[in-house]
């Protein structure tokens, strides 16, 4: 079992004298600045002028400034801006800000793994990644719990990156739960492959392919919608609470036969050899270059799929049947 690090080995007195950044006042930004600040760290919250969050940050009693400024006042720059809005803003309102000694971190690898963003050598560079949403990352600090976290650092410069990081995901509330160690790579290319092939991209077209089955052999549409995407959810709380195992046990036995010998017929060789393929685009670098170019150009190939995507006859049937279950929340 890999290691995981609690409250008693993380130690905030490394912070006590440095001024966090937090850059970016979003889902993240805006339950890590409020945690660092009622953990009882100087946070400063670094914003457009003039942006949609200046306010809320504003109204939560945040001190806010304008990116630029707050990056040079801080010790610490804690990126939570959207990931393909991070280099330029690195290049033109952080960079200049960095002094030796400073430290840049971020919530996730992406642009440091692949290069988008390069710090000067003489700064620290670390991630604290919590591993849910920022509206759990804030609930559960507030009822004395945490999110578990990811700690990886990928430059050294004072000596004390692991150590300020790992103060840092106290912070947050992070060590109550449990931090990770891992690397900018590990955690980038997981993430990466997870989203594509399992969570997102495997799942979204498992769905799909299962219901177009079903309604070109001619059964009704709205049958086939409660069968390959509605039951999902009953599935997935099981698997979610105990493993495949509880799944597996509070399934009747015809799904369970019918699932294990039938299952491996559906993710097959020829999925698993998709499954490596995406992983080496993904280790080589190419995705990034592609997705990085794709939202220089505005994001068309991105745009045109979401719309193929929400006009698919699943969404409009979708809709429909949701609209009728009252407990659902829209
Ligand atoms: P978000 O989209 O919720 O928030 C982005 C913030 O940036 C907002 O304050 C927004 O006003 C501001 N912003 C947007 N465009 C801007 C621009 N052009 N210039 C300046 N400011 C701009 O982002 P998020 O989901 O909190 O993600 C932040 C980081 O956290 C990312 O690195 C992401 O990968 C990571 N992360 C997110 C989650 C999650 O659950 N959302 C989980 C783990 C890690
Ligand atoms: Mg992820």
């Amino acid at each position: 079992m890999v290691k995981m690090y609690y409250d008693r080995d993380a130690d905030m007195d490394l912070l006590a004298e440095k001024t966090i950044a937090v850059v970016g006042y979003g889902s993240q930004g805006a339950a890590q600045a409020q945690n660092l600040s009622d953990s009882g760290l100087d946070v400063i919250v670094g914003l457009r002028e003039g942006g949609s969050s200046w306010n809320v940050a504003k109204a939560d009693g945040m001190k806010v400034l304008g990116i630029g400024d707050a990056a040079r006042r801080a010790d610490i720059v804690h990126m939570l801006l959207p990931d393909e809005v991070q280099p330029d803003v690195y290049r033109r309102e952080i960079a200049p800000g960095l002094e030796q000694g400073n430290a840049i971190s971020f919530s996730h690898g992406f642009n440091i793994h692949y290069h988008q963003i390069v710090p000067p050598e003489n700064v620290d560079v670390f991630m604290v990644a919590p591993k849910g949403p920022g509206y759990l990352v804030r609930r559960t600090y507030l009822e004395g719990a945490g999110v578990p976290c990811l700690l990886a650092v990928y430059q050294n410069a004072s000596g004390s990156a692991r150590e300020i990081g790992l103060g840092f995901a106290k912070g947050i509330g992070g060590t109550r739960a449990g931090v990770i160690e891992t690397s900018f790579a590990e955690e980038t290319e997981t993430d990466l492959f997870g989203e594509q092939v399992d969570l997102c991209g495997g799942v979204s077209e498992l769905i799909k392919a299962s219901f177009e089955t079903l309604v070109e052999a001619g059964y009704k549409p709205e049958i086939a919608y409660f069968e390959t995407l509605h039951e999902l959810k009953l599935i997935v709380d099981l698997i979610h609470e105990g493993g495949l195992t509880k799944m597996w046990y509070y399934v009747s036995n015809t799904a369970e036969y019918g699932g294990l010998t039938v299952g491996p017929k559906i993710i097959n060789e020829q999925t698993r050899k998709a499954m490596k393929e995406a992983l080496d685009r993904i280790q080589s670098g190419e995705f990034a270059r592609e997705f990085v170019l794709e939202g220089k150009a505005n994001m068309p190939v991105l745009k045109a799929l979401e719309e193929k995507e929400h006009g698919h006859v699943i969404e409009q049937i979708g809709k429909e049947l949701r609209s009728k279950m009252s407990w659902l929340e829209g």
